[in-house]
């Protein structure tokens, strides 16, 4: 069933059935790039929380007495379909979303990817036999760890939700997933491919509602053993703590400010062109996304021109149109950010070198922006923008580029760009994230995990890492003639 706008009629998932909730209570759905209502979103009652937590409880019980080897069918099955359904997958999620339709589509084929390396990593979660005396066994084995709840975001509406599903489910946990309000269609839809692809009723949960309700009332049920979040550091903190008050292990997947160093021997045209790709890249609203750009004093001048050419060369439009480069900001919160840190910046001596505003035109759209002079007491420089904001920002000895990108709170991501191997090791050895890439802003990969360290939270997702949270280790020594 589908709107008048073309956009799927949303349902949450509950116990196999697809189910609008108890009391009929809804939000509306926006499309960031017209700001008109396609749709509604059911929000879940109490009573719907406790059928998904029942039916993840019997869940559970079934999919962890399911073979591995059948699990992975099961899997390897869904993902044939997310990428049988990749087109329409991204339709609905640039709809909901904004992002260019290219990278919503790209988005559901790597996602169906990520799936099938989880699932093919599971069936290799060995435990190991320890040396032991004559006439006793002694075992470590990792088992699931229970169900899981997990709450996901709004900026990657198939990527974001799959990382927790196929991880939980390959590991042989199930799960209540809350996907995000804004963006809840394309979570549906992935979750669709699981049912269709054979998945025992009650191992995955989608729910929706109000957002800070679900979580009280999932993270506290005893059937819940683990909380895996994605979203801004206030709130991760928030579950974090809530999981921790009923002694629960949390997943915390969290924002960050990532730094770009560019030391005075790389080549400045080439860095910038390789940073401005990856800013503009779902307008900017991805927790690794470049946000501060150190560059060496030398170089700064080249770099900060090739960059403004690239921002100017970015074609801004609605996500469904061919040709886009970047779509509209997701929300009005974020248009209001980026012009509450441009205002701020501009006020403290900034300059706005292109861009600084939003388009003349219905949509959240804004355009791609590099100030320079922004001081370092600018906002900007320390509140993650989330947002296609570039400030450029001169250095002059690295080990004062990297105090400043090693000053606050998070690490997440973090890049540098060089020529000197020595250099790179010594970026590689002092930055404080969890992800660095050198000479490339490339993305992540679900062959190694990503995450962060400090406020940027705790836990990994993707590599044979991504498990880890999802399985407990039980030691067993087992005397064979008592
Ligand atoms: P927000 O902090 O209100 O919400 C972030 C996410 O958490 C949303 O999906 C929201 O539904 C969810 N959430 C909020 N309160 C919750 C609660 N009590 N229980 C469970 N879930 C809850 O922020 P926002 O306006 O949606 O996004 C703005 C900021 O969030 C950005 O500036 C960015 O820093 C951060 N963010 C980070 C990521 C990421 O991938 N790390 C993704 C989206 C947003």
């Amino acid at each position: 069933m589908t709107t008048d706008h073309g956009y799927p009629a949303v349902r949450m998932y509950i116990a196999g059935e697809w189910c609008q909730g108890g009391t009929g209570r809804t939000a509306p759905i926006v499309n960031p790039a017209t700001e008109k209502v396609i749709g509604d979103v059911p929000l879940a009652t109490t009573a719907d929380l406790d059928r998904a937590l029942d039916a993840a409880a019997d869940g559970f019980k079934v999919w962890r007495a399911t073979p591995v080897a059948e699990r992975t069918r099961i899997l390897h099955a869904a993902a044939d379909l997310i990428r049988e359904r990749a087109a329409e997958i991204g339709r609905v999620s640039t709809q909901e979303q904004g992002k260019p339709l290219r990278e919503s589509t790209g988005e559901a084929r790597r996602t169906a990817e990520t799936l099938r390396w989880h699932a093919d990593d599971a069936r290799r979660a060995y435990g190991r036999i320890i040396p032991s005396p004559p006439g006793t066994v002694l075992t470590v084995r990792r088992e699931p760890i229970g169900p899981v709840a997990a709450f996901v975001p709004w900026n990657f509406p198939v990527g974001g939700p799959n990382r927790k599903i196929s991880s939980a489910l390959s590991a042989g946990c199930s799960l209540v997933i809350k996907g995000s309000e804004e963006t809840p269609a394309t979570a549906m839809e992935l979750v669709r491919c699981y049912a269709d692809a054979g998945l025992p009723a009650g191992v995955l949960n989608l729910v929706f509602g109000e957002p800070a309700e679900v979580s009280e009332h999932l993270i506290k049920s005893p059937v819940i053993r683990l909380v895996a979040f994605t979203g801004s550091v206030p709130v991760g903190k928030l579950l974090a703590a809530r999981a921790g008050e009923v002694m629960k292990p949390s997943l915390m997947e969290l924002g960050g400010h990532a730094p770009v160093i560019v030391c005075a021997d790389a080549d400045p045209v080439k860095a910038a062109r390789k940073a401005a790709q990856a800013k503009w890249a779902n307008a900017g609203q991805v927790c690794t996304s470049p946000s501060r750009f150190l560059v060496h004093e030398s170089i700064v001048d080249e770099f900060t021109a090739e960059f403004v050419t690239a921002a100017e060369a970015v074609t801004v439009g609605d996500g469904l149109a061919d040709g886009t480069g970047m779509g509209p900001l997701a929300n009005e919160r974020r248009l209001a950010a980026m012009e509450r840190l441009i205002a701020d910046a501009v006020a403290r001596g900034a300059k706005v070198l292109t861009g600084g505003e939003r388009l003349d035109r219905p949509g959240y759209f804004f355009a791609p922006t590099v100030l320079t002079d922004v001081p370092e007491d600018a906002r900007l420089m320390s509140e993650e923008p989330f947002g296609p904001l570039a400030p450029v920002v001169p250095f002059g000895d690295l080990d004062e580029a990297l105090a400043t990108a090693n000053a606050l709170p998070y690490g997440l991501a973090a890049y540098g760009f060089t020529d000197s191997a020595a250099t790179a090791e010594k970026l590689s050895d002092e930055l404080e994230a969890g992800i660095l890439s050198l000479n490339h802003c490339g993305g992540s990969v679900h062959e190694a995990p990503s995450g962060g360290v400090k406020d940027s939270g705790y836990g990994r997702e993707g590599g044979p890492e991504a498990l880890d949270a999802y399985l407990i280790t039980k030691r067993v020594s087992h005397l064979l003639a008592p």
